[in-house]
């Protein structure tokens, strides 16, 4: 698997080793029960005590603004059902956004079977939620506005102080699902008007099944797993400690690094896309050109809808690994993205989407390798004519 390329690392990224480093003694030796009182469970408490800090140091929060959560799905599901739950779900009112993750999607559907109404709020073509929108759509009723910071598809960044500050204004709090943000961006809760965060560890070279819910001081929430009391009372369980420690130094990593790695996956990013748009020309970019992650793309191919399976299996078979960017699951392959229907794309097109997301271990070597392979594939493709320039 050595000169295999990775490039989906919106889908998740590989540990980095001084993550692994970090977990191993808490594997093999420190594996002691933080709520004990005894020295074994001292330590392991110390140990989960200073990741906290180190995410809470990420996001300029303090400490015991984050709970830890088991990933993503669960801090986002922690947030909506948390607040809704407490206000009391029956006639309440969320608004979030057509493009969210389906963490977000799926748990607006269950509030809904609880009696909340929910607004998704549409995207310009471009995969941006106009704000005017979100401050046309707030009524009295409304307990919690949700848009996500980053989309996993397009890459698309919101404008989301914009959005956070309508919402205060209206006295909503705002969650945003930072999942595929944190670590690629920078946050400050201490300037960011942002009420509820989730993140994910396996999206920032740390392990999998380890998240975090930033919660600002003074949010009331309802524990979605009531019990044992942990994490204040908010996410009970025993600690995942191996994991926590493992997100606490990604965490670390990620606010070292962030602004270096940042620019640098900007100027790969750039490189592939310039390069594959002189190079293809029925290549065209899918999501805002510039409110873009940084190491993200999103790509169709005029004339080749409904392709990109057959083209990510090629490009399997050449060493890279490239999700669709309709389907960034085998659960769901084939089925049209909501994502990509809301930014406008017919599903036909959208079917053709290709997501190239790069992350800390990729090279300029690997995307002028992949500038090499990515014609041949798409013209080897291509029913009649060879549509991709010379070269
Ligand atoms: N939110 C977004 C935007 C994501 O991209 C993902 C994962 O792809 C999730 C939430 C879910 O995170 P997890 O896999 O940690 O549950």
């Amino acid at each position: 698997m050595s000169d295999r390329v990775y490039f989906d690392n919106a889908a998740t990224t590989a540990p980095d080793p001084r993550v692994l480093e970090a977990m191993r003694p808490y594997l093999d030796r420190f594996w002691g029960n933080p709520s004990s009182l005894y020295a074994e469970g001292r330590q392991a408490r110390q140990a989960v005590d200073r990741a906290r800090a180190q995410v809470a140091s990420l996001l300029g929060a303090e400490p015991d603004e984050i709970v830890f959560t088991g990933g993503g799905t669960e801090a986002d599901n922690m947030a909506l059902q948390g607040v809704l739950l407490a206000a009391g779900a029956s006639g309440s009112h969320l608004v979030t956004s057509a493009i969210e993750h389906p963490a977000i999607l799926a748990c607006c559907r269950q509030l809904e079977r609880l009696g909340a109404t929910v607004t998704e709020l549409p995207v310009t073509s471009d995969g941006l939620v106009d704000p005017a929108s979100l401050e046309a759509a707030i009524r009295p009723e409304t307990r919690l506005v949700s848009i996500m910071a980053a989309n996993n598809v397009t890459g698309t960044i919101q404008p989301i102080a914009e959005l956070a500050h309508i919402a205060h204004r209206r006295g909503v709090p705002f969650h945003t699902d930072a999942v595929q943000a944190v670590g690629k961006m920078p946050f400050d809760m201490r300037t960011q008007p942002i009420d509820l965060l989730s993140l994910s560890g396996h999206k920032l070279h740390g392990p999998k099944g380890i998240g975090a819910l930033y919660v600002r001081q003074g949010m009331e929430l309802w524990p979605i797993l009531p019990g044992g009391g942990q994490e204040g009372g908010r996410r009970s369980g025993t600690e995942n400690v191996p994991a926590i420690v493992g997100l606490g130094q990604a965490a670390e990593l990620a606010a070292a690094e962030r602004s270096e790695e940042a620019a640098r996956l900007v100027s790969l990013r750039d490189h592939l896309i310039d390069g594959i748009l002189a190079k293809i020309d029925n290549a065209y970019l899918i999501g805002h050109r510039w409110c873009r992650l940084p190491g993200h793309i999103c790509l169709g191919f005029d004339g080749q809808e409904g392709e990109a399976i057959k083209l990510l299996l090629q490009l399997d078979q050449e060493g890279f690994a490239i999700s669709s960017g309709s389907a960034c699951s085998a659960i769901h392959a084939g089925q049209p993205s909501h994502v990509l229907a809301a930014l406008g794309l017919d599903p036909l097109k959208a079917r053709g989407s290709l997501r190239i997301s790069l992350g800390r271990f990729n090279t300029l070597d690997e995307a002028d390798r992949f500038l090499e392979v990515l014609p041949r594939a798409v013209a080897s493709l291509r029913p009649i004519g060879r549509l991709a320039k010379a070269g």
